[in-house]
């Protein structure tokens, strides 16, 4: 696509990614064939392509973005389906990343919408305020009716019950079993540490059990990618973690940084681009970022031992729902479900597995409509399968799927570490 910067303008780094990314589209549309928002409204300008020409007008005439502008660049989910189907590799991450930051430093939004993203900017990466939060909602969902229409998602995506904090999540030193093979840090994380601590439970049983010292510094948490999707600033949050794993590495040599979360993972592996001017971060956020693995990631290059003959889910019908920020941000695809498999599990693959759920970190509180469509249709697609349990790498995907199924949810992790001794993640009195 042709673009009229000026010098100027691609003095500064981010518009000058952002004129390479446009520069490389090639109008050809493929990419609406796999845009959920598109599937959805059905609107050019909720498509990729569509979206890549308003981002150009916004910012080639250095414009002060115009509501409807604003309003299509919101409804995009950062998925990265589109970034996955170009064949031209246009890097639609960055783009879209600017262009939020954009419009958060130029446009103005209405007084309840800015209310609702400072709120949530502040209380979500924070689990001590995230879990306050949870505990104040649970009993204000029966009036959810009598509030703002803008609160009444938060209301119903909050759990009915807040589990106590597992003190195997807290930031310690985990040493392995048996001889060491590997050191590892691992993100503890933030709003998933206060809504399924059992997750990196599970993993760190399952790491430990496998030869693996897993440590969780004190000073590393939220990841920064939660304020960064709403155009605020992730990169102080960024800062603190790569401070962390810098000391934790330059004390003895890491093997890997692992994520269980994998909307954490896709961004913490684009720290490099985060702080790529940083003069003082910048190769240490490179190194932390190519330390950075999914944990489904580094299973997958290691010999697993095989389940016991005994093992009571052998046979399990798992549906497998790939997250975007697994799949199409870290191109992490085949492991999660060959793990699975090697652990005696049957895995099903829902169609049209590359949709996003409509989970998007903070989507679907900020765009409930269409959030809700999605997860309608990937439940639509699970269902029919006839799944005991679906399994993710996300929190925020297992989050949004579990509010509209009764359709047990849990973390790949759960059922790998369940395979191999670990409790299982349908409780005692499960399967
Ligand atoms: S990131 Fe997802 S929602 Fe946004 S334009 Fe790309 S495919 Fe569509
Ligand atoms: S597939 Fe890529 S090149 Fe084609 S319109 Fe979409 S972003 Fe542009």
């Amino acid at each position: 696509m042709q673009t009229n910067f000026t010098p100027a303008q691609l003095a500064d780094p981010g518009t000058a990614a952002s004129e390479r990314a446009i520069r490389a589209c090639v109008h050809c549309g493929f990419c609406t064939a796999t845009c959920p928002s598109y599937l959805v409204l059905g609107d050019e300008l909720d498509s990729p392509r569509g979206r890549i020409y308003l981002m150009r007008d916004m910012l080639e005439n250095n414009k002060i973005p115009s509501a409807q502008t604003v309003r299509h660049i919101d409804r995009c989910l950062s998925c990265l389906a589109c970034a996955t189907t170009c064949p031209s590799g246009v890097n639609y991450r960055h783009l879209i990343d600017h262009a939020r930051a954009y419009i958060e430093a130029k446009f103005r939004r209405p007084l309840a919408d800015r209310a609702l993203r400072a709120t949530l900017a502040v209380i979500l990466p924070r689990p001590a305020l995230f879990r306050a939060a949870l505990l104040l909602a649970r009993p204000a969902k029966p009036l959810a009716r009598m509030l703002p229409a803008r609160l009444r998602p938060m209301l119903a995506m909050a759990p009915d019950r807040i589990p106590p904090p597992d003190s195997l999540g807290r930031p310690a030193i985990h040493p392995a079993i048996g001889p060491r093979r590997a050191r590892v840090a691992l993100l503890a994380g933030c709003a998933q540490s206060v809504l399924a601590p059992e997750i990196n439970a599970a993993a760190i049983r399952l790491l430990t059990r496998l030869g693996i010292e897993v440590i969780i510094p004190p000073k590393a948490g939220c990841c920064g990618a939660l304020t960064a999707h709403i155009g605020k600033d992730g990169q102080a949050f960024a800062a603190t973690n790569i401070k962390a794993w810098r000391a934790l590495a330059e004390a003895a040599p890491l093997d890997a940084i692992l994520v269980t979360t994998s909307g954490c993972g896709s961004f913490i592996k684009d720290y490099a681009h985060l702080f790529a001017t940083h003069p003082s971060l910048a190769a240490d956020a490179a190194h932390i970022a190519a330390l950075t693995q999914d944990i489904t990631e580094f299973l997958g290059k290691m010999p697993l031992p095989d389940p016991a003959a005994n093992f009571p889910g052998r046979g399990i019908r798992v549906a497998y729902h790939a997250a975007c920020s697994l799949s199409h941000g870290q191109h992490v695809t085949e492991q999660p479900k060959k793990l699975l498999a090697a652990a005696g599990f049957t895995v099903l693959t829902p169609k049209d597995a590359h949709l996003c759920c409509g989970s998007a970190g903070t989507y679907n509180l900020l765009q409930p409509d269409i959030a809700r469509d999605l997860r309608t249709r990937k439940l639509a697609s699970i269902t029919p399968l006839d799944p005991d349990v679906i399994a993710s790498g996300n929190i925020g995907c297992l989050t949004q799927l579990a509010s509209g199924t009764d359709l047990p949810t849990c973390h790949t992790v759960q059922l790998l570490d369940w395979s191999l001794g670990g409790p299982s993640p349908f409780g005692e009195h499960g399967r």
